[in-house]
């Protein structure tokens, strides 16, 4: 039998057009939420006529929350039928809670151990993670390892000694953790020979720039894959395989994904070299699904064949919305802002803080950036004038570039801020 991952395509169209009819009828008996705002809104048709529901907001389920249901409108079950709720992390305000079924958890997991095992960690291969994941979301991303069959060593963050200590010890084939911090600490230890043979990287965009990638390659002597998911959704819903050339959908069968215009919101034909904000539906989830909802992603997309031999789609996580910048009508990443600095290596770090001048998305050029440079690196006028050149001819936006010095931008465990707004 083929697996879930290598279907032809039609084949894997036709599957999920099923479930997602099952799913949109399920939602339509039980969900007073989507009752409510699908009231009126033509759903027949099937996958091919997805793009007539509305899309669906975090801040629209966030509004239905009440001290009677903290989960939101969006609940189908009775709370007795729930086996786990997670937490979103929260980075942005209050968190969210994630209720899920028996069934949900292990889709989830399913999905999810699909997404780490396409990096080549198998049976038997010993995994050290950092994640404190416990109440969150990425807590059901350890249990992937579990299903995987790895000796799963889980260190969590709050000691890079700890983890560097059992690194040695333990000589892991692969270590789990944000790209941020598999940088930061090829500034605490030299780790080039260590016995790290994959890192898998995930929870930020960054794993995926070519420039990161390089210098995490070359630090660790090791192969880089990422993968991502999306609180609301599920974890690690995409992994990279060993083709390094972005991340297969490892939930295929449970979510189905779609690219939109992030303006207009309008439908984006999902094809090879497609950009846009990445929106999802759950294809066989209970607790509380979710229909066409906007991750605020934003991937770049490949469907041709990968020698692999998974036939999912793939993406490339480009940046996030919320942290996009329109610099006279053009859109601007932050994350794009240190790919295009990260090329200045080994006299800059990579690392960099956009400074907007305002709270708002719209900003007027000059746009100003620190970029910190490389330790034991005096910085020049142009050596910064290079940078705003280059910068200016890649993502054609005028910059002010700062040059601060080595060790003055945040380290950190976890995700990096690239905006200081
Ligand atoms: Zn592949």
């Amino acid at each position: 039998m083929v697996d879930e991952e290598r279907l032809p395509s039609a084949e894997r169209r036709a599957k999920d057009d099923v479930s997602y009819r099952e799913q949109l009828a399920y939602v339509l008996e039980r969900s007073p939420f989507y009752r409510t705002k699908l009231a009126g809104v033509d759903t027949s048709g099937g996958l091919d006529a997805i793009a007539r529901l509305p899309l669906t907001e975090k801040r629209e389920l966030k509004a239905t929350c009440t001290p009677e249901n903290p989960f939101g409108s969006h609940l189908c079950v009775a709370p007795s039928e729930l086996a786990r709720i997670y937490s979103t992390s929260g980075t942005t305000g209050t968190p969210t809670y994630i209720p899920l079924t028996e069934d949900d958890l292990d889709n989830w997991i399913a999905g999810s151990a699909r997404s780490y095992g396409a990096s080549g960690v198998a049976a038997g291969d010993r995994v050290v993670t950092t994640y404190n994941a416990g109440p969150f979301v990425a807590g059901a991303a350890l249990d992937a390892f579990a299903r995987i069959g790895v000796t799963h060593v889980p260190v969590g963050t709050g000691s890079s000694e700890r983890l560097l200590r059992a690194i040695e010890a333990l000589r892991p084939d692969a270590v789990v953790l944000t790209p941020s911090y598999a940088e930061y600490l090829l500034e605490l230890a030299d780790l080039r020979d260590s016995s790290v043979a994959r890192v898998l990287v995930a929870g930020e965009p960054g794993g995926g720039e070519p420039a990161l990638r390089t210098k995490l390659e070359a630090g660790w002597g090791a192969r880089v894959t990422e993968a991502m998911g999306i609180g609301d959704i599920g974890p690690s819903l995409w992994g990279e395989c060993e083709e390094q050339a972005g991340m297969h959908l490892g939930a295929v069968g449970f979510v189905h994904p779609e690219l939109i215009d992030p303006e207009t919101g309008g439908p984006r034909e999902l094809r090879d070299g497609a950009t846009g904000e990445l929106v999802l539906t759950h294809l066989r989830h209970r607790a509380a699904p979710l229909l066409r909802f906007r991750t605020r992603d934003h991937v770049e997309v490949t469907t041709s064949a990968c020698p692999c031999g998974r036939t999912t789609p793939r993406v490339r996580c480009i940046g996030r919305t919320d942290d996009m910048l329109i610099v006279r009508g053009v859109n601007v990443f932050p994350s794009a802002i240190r790919e295009v600095v990260s090329t200045f290596a080994p006299a800059v770090s990579g690392r960099i803080l956009v400074k907007p001048r305002s709270a708002a998305v719209k900003q007027e050029p000059p746009l100003p950036v620190a970029v910190e440079l490389a330790e034991g690196e005096e910085g020049s006028t142009s050596l910064g004038a290079a940078i705003r050149q280059q910068l200016r001819g890649v993502l054609l936006v005028r910059t002010d570039v700062e040059l601060v010095p080595w060790g003055s931008l945040q380290r950190t465990e976890y995700k990096s801020r690239l905006v200081d707004r």
